[in-house]
């Protein structure tokens, strides 16, 4: 990123909302560029990696959420925060999106002063762990740099898949992962693994960070997958 405003992509394929959007958005000194469709939406992701998309859900040819979970397997893309935007109010959608990969919603007709809280608080949230050197949960920290653990001072060693998942644990602290969301995001799409691989993973990753005694901050969530927690005793 080049210059110091946020680039917003715009999902949007109804011209009369693009232009409210990008209105509000560039008023509220973000630069924008609007993506018709899912397609144009994936190209335009990967070769300007912008600071957060505002996907909608219902787009013509491919929909929003598979644009979410094309977005969320791409290397490239994987780490750029999505508001969808839906029409829809039901919980069953909300989960769906948010089960595909998007850190927040918002429903239509919303206004302006919604949106501009939306993006401000998934910015935020998004920005400190992409750009910090360290990320920090409870008494653990993780040096990206130097690709470096430790916990409470001492050094914890780790393989790099088990690495790797601390790291997105430790990027979206609190939320719930399912199994297959973290073979998407942690190992990819190319990869084939047997789902119970990752418990397999999320073992030795706990036998390293607990060490005999240690306070476990991986929750199991029953029939859901796995998060960062650090009140589970
Ligand atoms: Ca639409």
């Amino acid at each position: 990123m080049t210059t110091g405003k946020p680039l917003i992509l715009i999902v949007e394929d109804e011209a009369d909302l693009v232009t409210l959007l990008r209105y509000n958005l560039e008023k509220d000194g973000y630069r924008t560029v609007v993506a018709g469709d899912g397609e144009e939406a994936l190209m335009l992701a990967a070769e300007q990696t912008p600071n957060l998309v505002l996907l909608d859900w219902m787009l013509p040819l491919m929909s929003g959420i598979e644009v979410c979970r094309q977005l969320r397997r791409n290397a490239k893309t994987r780490d750029i925060p999505i508001i969808m935007v839906t029409a829809r109010g039901e919980e069953s959608d909300r989960v769906r999106g948010l089960n595909s990969g998007a850190d927040d919603y918002i429903t239509k007709p919303f206004s302006p002063t919604e949106l501009s809280a939306r993006v401000r608080a998934v910015l935020r949230r998004a920005q400190p762990a992409l750009s910090e050197e360290t990320l920090r949960f409870a008494d653990v920290e993780l040096d990206l740099a130097a690709h470096r653990v430790r916990r409470q001072g001492r050094d914890v060693h780790l393989g790099p898949t088990e690495f790797r998942l601390l790291r997105h644990f430790m990027q979206h602290p609190g939320r719930v992962f399912s199994r297959e969301q973290l073979l998407d995001q942690v190992w990819g799409h190319d990869v084939y693994v047997e789902v119970r691989t990752v418990d397999v993973h999320i073992r030795r990753l706990r036998k390293a960070l607990n060490g005999d005694d240690g306070l476990d901050i991986i929750r199991t969530v029953r029939s859901a997958g796995y998060s960062l927690d650090d009140k589970v005793a």
